[in-house]
């Protein structure tokens, strides 16, 4: 999958344009508090919804789409925190009618690595649009110059800079 090409950087887009992005780090939070998403988080050693998963500790992010809601494991780094939100929101952009008619199509977020193939394409597309948003080829620009450039040693502190996992940082560059 080549997220540079991916349609839904259409939206992702769209939503920076919103949000008048300038510059670095997007704050999922402040985006979905705009968007009238309610994010909660849960602990995975504790069970206290009864509509989460029972595979609560490798799940990094739950929504319930009727109810606006995101459910966050509270255990995981900020980093991850921010993909989690991004993809789970790119669920709600891009494919909430379908899963509200059919739940059976959504799957809670877990950890695989990027670029998967065995993932249902509302995950990928999901990914490709967290990375869009969280990445804007805007920032990229000389984070891909310099990677071409020096290689990647000079340029591997991007995802701090914009705050995401190291894995999506590089799967955004490389793709
Ligand atoms: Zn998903």
């Amino acid at each position: 999958m080549l997220i540079f090409d991916c349609k839904t950087k259409k939206e992702a887009n769209k939503i920076l344009k919103e949000i008048s992005y300038n510059e670095g780090y997007v704050n999922m939070e402040k985006i979905l508090i705009d968007y009238g998403k309610n994010i909660y988080l849960f602990n995975p050693s504790q069970k206290t919804d009864k509509k989460l998963s029972d595979d609560l500790p490798n799940i990094l992010g739950h929504s319930f789409f009727e109810e606006n809601k995101i459910a966050i494991n509270e255990s995981i780094p900020i980093e991850d925190i921010q993909y989690a939100l991004a993809h789970e929101f790119g669920h709600f952009i891009l494919h909430k009618e379908k899963f509200i008619k059919n739940f059976n199509l959504y799957n809670p977020l877990t950890r695989y690595p990027l670029g998967k193939k065995d993932i249902s394409i509302f995950d990928k597309e999901a990914d490709c649009f967290a990375a869009n948003l969280l990445l804007p080829d805007k920032d990229m620009k000389l984070f891909r110059y310099t990677f071409k450039t020096y290689g990647y040693h000079k340029c591997s502190y991007g995802n701090k800079y914009f705050r995401v996992p190291e894995e999506l940082f590089r799967y955004k560059l490389l793709n």
